[in-house]
């Protein structure tokens, strides 16, 4: 019996040099940051002394996060800190594997490292603690992602991890997270909102698999080292970009064959830097927070770009009608396809009578005239000339945002001005569905950075609208970890007793979901649907079976207790109106 396993690739190593180690295609990088012998979280508890497991649960999921009160001895001193970890299997033994591999259950349970609603809610209710008890956090971060099925969508997962992350940027106490292994997706960023992120030397953190990122780009599955070599995915690259504050060494070569070593590595680095984060007052955690994201992200700011407000309402025909969306199916699953009339759809909010859905995305520039006073908004010069920069230079990157400010009249998926609502003065941030998918990024985080800095200057409520299918994968990683940053100013508006009102529109999923269509009092349009955290695309692929016929609208949200409001599209001015005055 083999006591070790082996990548076909490995097979031909003599020993694990750094330059064997830099020689391995990025593909290659990517699956030995999973390698099933590297040190899980459980593996590094050896670290800590005095372990207390809290927050036990056999639910399903439980296992997939796990925490535990502890010290952690700095000098003579003994400190209490939190343990939120993903362990994302049941062993790193590879004897200890293959003897409990022939258990179907146990696997089961296991869910292929992808956590689930109630691992999220664990770790909220653990920041919870570690806040009452003043313990520091830290967390390791080991996952393929999050559950994408639609039972994880039942149980609101988007939300509890919306919920980690807000957890987090409030968190208390100093927070420092540790990519172990591979971090991966929403199912990572959720953890990594922290004051420090440090990640192991042979580790990734990428927004998607190469695996997906290939079916988009290629169509297919088969082109993921290419994939993985466009998006730059090891921790390395992510520390050259600024995304990850230190690498922790793997000193006497990877952690799957040098284990012990590695944990001693990481064990320094978390003394140094729990002993840097000690220093700071505990009335001045938020403070030191919020100075070290508003350093995050990398923009230009020399082109201009005219704006050219364009709607997406349809045009009619000269009978008042237009064409059938695709794809409509009456109460009897039976197709649709004569044309409507736009009279009759506007007057429904733009809910076909026929299948009761949403037929029309509305454009930022349909949401300017819809929800604020007429001619009462002014773009903020603050924010204007923040542009997506293409910083992994992604193949046609460059040419689709030319492309997509020609179609849609804006510079970036968001706009950002000051505005009027009935004569109340808000903030108004807005995001096109049409630019690039709304998808979230590095501008996003950015502008809702300065915008809520003028929310709090000027003390009037923020209002924003999502919009968007996820977090923007031609920008890698980078555009995922603006997502704490959003998150961040939208608590700092809260803190100074302002308003947040949250319009969440077809669709929000994935990065925007997690990011600003978590925070916020939260007004869900009526009819709308693709509100969550997977795509309806993506878990039918998953799960090899279809969604439920109502999946992700906002009745749908509804029976499952996911919305705050659900409002008519005519009447969220009116609604917005009531809460902030
Ligand atoms: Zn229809």
């Amino acid at each position: 019996m083999p006591s070790h396993f082996y990548f076909p690739f490995e097979k031909d190593f003599d020993h694990y040099s750094p330059k064997v180690l830099d020689g391995l295609s990025e593909y290659e990088k990517y699956q030995l940051s999973f390698h099933p012998e590297r040190p899980k979280y459980l593996d590094y508890l050896t670290i800590f002394s005095s372990l207390e497991e809290c927050l036990h649960s056999k639910e399903f999921g439980a296992c997939l996060i796990q925490t535990h009160r502890a010290l952690l001895k700095i000098d003579d001193e003994n400190i209490p800190v939190m343990l939120i970890g993903q362990q994302s299997g049941p062993s790193s033994d590879y004897n200890t594997f293959q003897e409990i591999v022939t258990d179907p259950a146990l696997i089961k349970s296991w869910n292929d490292g992808m956590p689930t609603p109630i691992s999220y809610e664990k770790a909220i209710k653990a920041v919870k603690i570690a806040n009452d008890e003043k313990r520091m956090i830290i967390i390791f971060v080991d996952t393929p992602g999050a559950d994408p099925t639609e039972e994880s969508e039942a149980g609101g997962i988007a939300w509890r991890i919306g919920g980690t992350i807000k957890a987090l940027v409030e968190a208390e106490v100093p927070t420092i997270s540790v990519i172990i292994n591979r971090g991966c997706s929403g199912g990572a960023i959720a953890l990594t909102g922290t004051d420090i992120t440090l990640a192991m030397e042979n580790s990734t953190y990428l927004v998607i698999t190469p695996e997906a990122c290939s079916s988009i780009l290629y169509h297919d599955r088969h082109h993921a080292n290419e994939a993985a070599e466009i998006s730059q995915i090891t921790s390395k690259e992510g520390f050259s970009h600024g995304i990850v504050d230190a690498l922790v060494e793997e000193p006497k070569g990877p952690a799957h064959r040098f284990s012990q070593e590695s944990i001693q590595s990481l064990k320094t680095a978390l003394i140094k830097n729990t002993k840097k984060l000690k220093e700071i007052p505990i009335d001045g955690v938020f403070e030191n927070r919020v100075k070290r994201w508003s350093k995050m992200g990398q923009w230009e700011e020399k082109i201009e770009v005219d704006r050219v407000p364009k709607s997406r309402l349809p045009v009619p025909n000269s009978n008042g009608y237009i064409k059938r969306h695709n794809g409509c199916e009456d109460q009897n699953g039976k197709r649709v396809f004569d044309p409507i009339s736009l009279e009759q759809l506007t007057k429904k909010d733009f809910v076909c009578d026929d299948c009761g859905l949403r037929t029309i995305r509305l454009s930022a520039w349909d949401y300017i005239n819809l929800i604020l006073d007429p001619n009462s908004f002014k773009e903020h010069v603050e924010t204007a000339s923040i542009l997506d920069k293409d910083i992994l230079e992604f193949p046609g990157y460059g040419e689709k945002l030319v492309a997509e400010r020609e179609k849609t009249g804006l510079p970036t998926a968001m706009i950002t001005g000051d505005g009027k609502i009935d004569g109340n003065d808000v903030v108004f941030c807005t995001n096109d569905f049409g630019f690039l998918g709304g998808s979230f990024c590095m501008s996003t985080g950015e502008k809702i950075w300065r915008a809520a800095e003028i929310a709090i200057h000027k003390k009037v409520p923020m209002i924003l609208q999502a919009a968007g299918g996820g977090a923007r994968m031609h920008a890698g990683c980078s555009s995922m970890v603006s997502i704490p940053k959003a998150q961040l100013a939208i608590t700092r508006v809260e803190k100074a007793g302002l308003p947040v009102v949250t319009i969440i529109t077809d669709p929000t999923l994935g990065g925007v979901a997690i990011g600003y269509g978590s925070r916020g009092i939260r007004l869900f349009e009526s009819g709308a649907g693709n509100i969550g955290f997977s795509g309806k695309r993506v878990i039918e692929q998953y799960t090899g079976h279809s969604v439920t016929k109502d999946f992700q609208t906002t009745s749908w949200l509804t029976k499952n207790g996911h919305t705050d409001y659900v409002v008519p599209l005519r009447e969220l001015k009116h609604s917005i109106k009531n809460i902030i005055s």
